[in-house]
């Protein structure tokens, strides 16, 4: 079945929701904030926008994630249109997704979403008008010329479809220290391939001085095989072997398991945007963030600590909120609980030897 028929994070509210299990997501919305409002300014000082600032978050899956987007962009135009005595505009908001994601669950957070923001800003204050919009966001979302500002975050390192030639080849579900050069090569055309089309796309849809922002999980150095990317699917890899050797997994399930996910390097996101040529690059950073969304610890390196068994355990359900739906397609429901439970020990056993970290990207761009 086509990916973006199954891709979705999961639904509801529940223990194992996105909702639920995004915090980590959340930290990285709030650092992109202050990016985001100077980026507005930048467009009231070159009047992009008047009486309506039209923007999209792409990739919005359903938890109050995307609900802090629109608060941080409204409230940004607001702050620029009172810093310029300007008037401020009404808000047309979309929510862009795959058409499996579970859009009820923000859709059922829009009364108390609108009714704050009715409190805080007043009677006179926009409209501000929300929409869902299900599809792929490597393809047409929106009309021509409509977009003021694309936002997007945590949602661009996912692929459209597993790379093609990766078919059985090895018990790894990503690319390894050990993959061939074909392996690195499918990964790394894919990402091409789907960011070319995604940046085509955008460029048809936004306005001439439109901004965008996103961000994705990349790797922080140019070796493909670097452990801020590769090591937390080389614990996965583990912990399927792990059932196999148990016989709760069938070898061929594994070997045809791939996930649909890229962690490209600053240079590669540089090339492909230079080489499609509609956008233009106002600034590229990156940060680190733990595993484990609710571990504080930026200081040490290296923590041999007793910590490392809740670090583990809350990293599984931050990915599996993420991929719980992919795996029950692919390996069927009874495998997950046990399979989750013994990657929150790979994990934990992992960071007490070595904090590996995430890299966020983050790519500031604007329509020529
Ligand atoms: N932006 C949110 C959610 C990130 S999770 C946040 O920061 O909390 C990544 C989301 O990207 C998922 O909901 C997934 O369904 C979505 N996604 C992945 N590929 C997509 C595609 N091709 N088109 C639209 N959405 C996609």
């Amino acid at each position: 079945m086509p990916l973006v028929n199954i891709l979705h994070m999961n639904h509801g509210d529940g223990e194992s929701s996105y909702a639920n299990n995004s915090f980590l997501q959340e930290n990285v919305i709030r650092k992109v904030a202050p990016l985001l409002k100077s980026m507005i300014k930048g467009m009231a000082e070159k009047d992009v926008f008047d009486n309506c600032f039209m923007a999209a978050d792409l990739g919005c899956s359903s938890s109050p994630n995307t609900l802090l987007v629109i608060s941080n962009i409204i409230d940004a135009v607001e702050e620029v249109c009172h810093e310029n005595s300007r008037k401020s505009p009404q808000f047309q908001v979309c929510l862009n997704d795959l058409s499996g994601n579970d859009f009820n669950k923000i859709f059922e957070l829009l009364p108390d979403f609108f009714a704050k923001l009715e409190k805080e800003k007043g009677q006179n204050f926009g409209p501000c008008f929300v929409y869902g919009v299900p599809g792929s966001f490597y393809g047409r979302l929106f009309p021509n010329e409509s977009l003021h500002l694309v936002h997007s975050t945590n949602s661009l390192h996912w692929l459209s479809q597993v790379p093609k030639g990766l078919e059985s080849t090895s018990l790894n579900i990503y690319i390894t220290k050990t993959s061939p050069p074909n392996v690195i090569q499918a990964y790394e055309k894919q990402f091409q391939l789907d960011f070319t089309k995604f940046l085509q796309m955008r460029s048809k849809e936004m306005v001439h001085g439109g901004r965008m922002v996103f961000t994705l999980t990349g790797r922080s150095i140019v070796d493909p095989t670097s452990d801020d990317c590769c090591s937390l699917w080389d614990l996965f890899a583990q912990s399927l072997i792990d059932m196999l050797e148990e016989g709760l997994v069938r070898e061929s399930d594994i070997k045809s398991f791939n996930i649909p996910v890229y962690t490209p390097c600053e240079e590669q996101v540089k090339n492909i945007v230079k080489w499609e040529g509609s956008f233009s690059i106002d600034e590229m950073s990156g940060f680190k963030i733990n595993w484990d969304p609710y571990d504080t610890d930026y200081t040490s390196t290296n923590s041999l600590n007793k910590l490392s068994h809740s670090h583990g355990k809350n990293t599984a359900k931050v990915i599996r909120a993420l991929i719980e739906p992919l795996l029950s397609s692919h390996f069927g429901n009874s495998i997950i609980d046990v399979l989750f439970d013994k990657y929150g020990n790979h994990v934990a056993r992992h960071l007490s030897n070595k904090k590996t970290r995430h890299f966020n990207m983050v790519v500031l761009l604007t329509k020529k």
